[in-house]
């Protein structure tokens, strides 16, 4: 008898509990255009999210009593943005760029670069409620050219002893080639990073780099090479190594019309149009280059995902690199590309990346058919962060 009062009492606690939960944190999207992530789409189908996480996608209605309910008519809800590689560090305006970042649809950042220490800051900062944010992925930084193979090690040891995943920021140079210095270096920090349990990304923009940071076994590159041409023998065999690779693909195509509405073309950061690019044979053949090594890496079976490799305004360079993309992709491709493609590169596909039970509830809600062209996806409604409405913009 006093068992079956303590078991009663217990289950009492944990249905309240169960109530509790369910009143602080879920949400129910109805009436809305799914796109999964994973190829399918459901034109009208509901969305639950409980305790963070989404309990239930599908056609049809939902009906949970006493949780909060959106009727989404009319708008498309898909997978939460992910950039694979943006400059993003702790300072002054983080507070700001990071609300710009969940306006624009972002809620998850892989940092580009270090300090790793400013990076891990601004985690802390987000995860601590101080200032809202999208999921912060810090990296560091190891120096490729300037560097010993000794000290290379000793440094992927004490990032790993951070808690750092990623490293970001390393180039090679792109012409003639790497250097026997950054090579060495280069795989040591690779063997290094095996055994730390680490990832190493390369920005190689040149074919040539690429093809040795692929000798050097690297896994992942930041960059399509926007300096030479890349051959479709050369992409089969990055795509044979399991290396994953980002776009970056808006790098060398002008902007216009955010800086100062003067029709002039301009780089990402503001400055001249096309010489302040970086490592390119000018007149902004950079911007072939990407478009058609991107198509070339894709068309290989390369894994290739959603990056930008830049601190430019959030929403101009997601237009911007949808623009880019959207030369060269379909909106199909692009919502493979920017969801699971890039959720891999993270190596977060098990919580990431598309709208699939059990997943994190990282969910943009935008206007419109998002596949019915890149600019609905700059129509942002509602942008969700593992459950918490994050910028309601209805
Ligand atoms: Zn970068």
């Amino acid at each position: 008898m006093k068992r079956a009062i303590a078991f009663g009492l217990a289950a009492l606690l944990w249905s309240l509990g169960s109530v509790w939960n369910l009143v602080a944190q879920d949400l129910v999207i109805t009436n809305t255009r799914i796109i999964v992530g994973n190829g399918n789409v459901i034109n009208q189908g509901s969305i639950v999210i409980r305790g963070g996480k989404l309990a239930a996608v599908s056609a049809g209605g939902a009906n949970v009593p006493g949780v909060q309910t959106i009727d989404a008519h009319g708008m498309t809800a898909m997978p939460g943005f992910i950039d694979a590689h943006r400059h993003v560090n702790t300072g002054p305006n983080e507070k700001e760029q990071m609300q710009q970042l969940l306006d624009a649809g972002y809620t998850t950042i892989l940092s580009g670069g270090g300090p790793a220490e400013g990076n891990l800051t601004l985690k802390d900062h987000i995860e601590k409620g101080m200032i809202k944010g999208p999921r912060i992925i810090p990296s560091g930084r190891v120096d490729l050219a300037n560097n010993t193979p000794e000290k290379a090690r000793a440094e992927v040891q004490r990032l790993a002893g951070l808690g750092i995943k990623f490293i970001g920021e390393m180039a090679l140079t792109p012409k003639p080639g790497p250097t026997a210095k950054e090579i060495e270096n280069l795989k040591a920090i690779v063997d290094e990073s095996k055994k730390a349990g680490i990832w190493v990304q390369i920005h190689a923009v040149s074919p040539q780099a690429m093809m040795a940071a692929v000798d050097a076994g690297v896994p992942k590159l930041v960059h399509t090479p926007h300096f030479g041409w890349l051959s479709f023998e050369d992409a089969k065999r990055v795509a044979a190594a399991g290396i994953k690779q980002l776009s970056t693909i808006g790098f060398g195509v002008p902007v216009f019309g955010v800086f100062a509405n003067d029709n002039k073309p301009r780089f990402r950061d503001g400055q001249p149009w096309p010489d302040s690019i970086l490592d390119g044979e000018g007149r902004g053949r950079e911007a072939g280059y990407k478009a058609v090594n991107a198509r070339t890496s894709w068309d290989a079976g390369v894994i290739y995902g959603y990056g930008t490799d830049t601190g430019y305004l959030p929403k101009a360079g997601l237009e911007h690199e949808l623009k880019t993309l959207n030369l060269m992709f379909s909106m199909q491709d692009i919502i493979k590309l920017m969801g699971p493609n890039t959720a891999s590169y993270i190596e977060m596909s098990d919580q990431l990346g598309t709208l699939e039970t059990g997943k994190l509830a990282d969910i943009v809600i935008v206007n419109g058919n998002s596949l019915d062209g890149y600019w609905n996806l700059l129509n942002t409604k509602l942008v969700i962060k593992g459950g918490v409405i994050v910028p309601d913009q209805r």
